[in-house]
């Protein structure tokens, strides 16, 4: 973070985001999908995407964190309060969190319920939403309630 110039008409803010949760969950996909609709609208944003390890270093000067789990997965469901410690270890400055249900598309077998999902971000206050990368289901909007929330804060 911390980015913010005046250039004319327009402002810049640089917003650093992570996506964390067990491997598999979905969080490559999720970026990917969500970088690809943002180019086809045209929009000037522009995103670094850079995969690293999650080291300290990852968290440095974090604002926004999406925490992704499979639905269809319930193991990574129960580590998500490991990856919200987590968070909480290594940043020191208010994240904005959203806890996300990733593959809502795999509804067949899923194995977390929606309102399970629910009662975690009220007993944690994170925003929660389902997505499906695959579907481009509600991947976007997950986004921009956390970069909102954060423009928000700082403005
Ligand atoms: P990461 O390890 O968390 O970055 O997970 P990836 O983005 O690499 O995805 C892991 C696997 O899950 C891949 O096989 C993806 O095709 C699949 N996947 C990711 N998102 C979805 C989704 O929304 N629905 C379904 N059905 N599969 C998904």
């Amino acid at each position: 973070m911390g980015g913010h110039e005046e250039e004319g008409e327009g402002e810049e803010y640089l917003f650093k985001i992570v996506l964390i949760g067990d491997s598999v969950v979905g969080k490559s996909n999720l970026l990917s999908c969500f970088a690809r609709n943002e180019f086809d609208n045209n929009s000037k944003a522009t995103i670094r995407v850079e995969f690293r390890a999650v080291t300290p270093a990852y968290y440095r000067d974090v604002v926004g964190a999406l925490i992704v789990y499979d639905i269809s997965r319930r193991s990574n469901f129960d580590r998500i309060k490991r990856w919200l410690d987590e968070l909480t270890t290594h940043c020191d400055t208010t994240v904005t969190r959203i806890l996300v249900g990733n593959k809502c598309d795999l509804e067949n077998i899923r194995e977390v319920s929606v309102e399970e999902g629910k009662s975690l971000d009220e007993e944690e206050g994170l925003f929660f939403m389902e997505t499906s990368a695959l579907e481009s289901t509600n991947v976007q909007t997950s986004f921009e309630i956390v970069i909102q929330e954060i423009y928000t804060n700082v403005s």
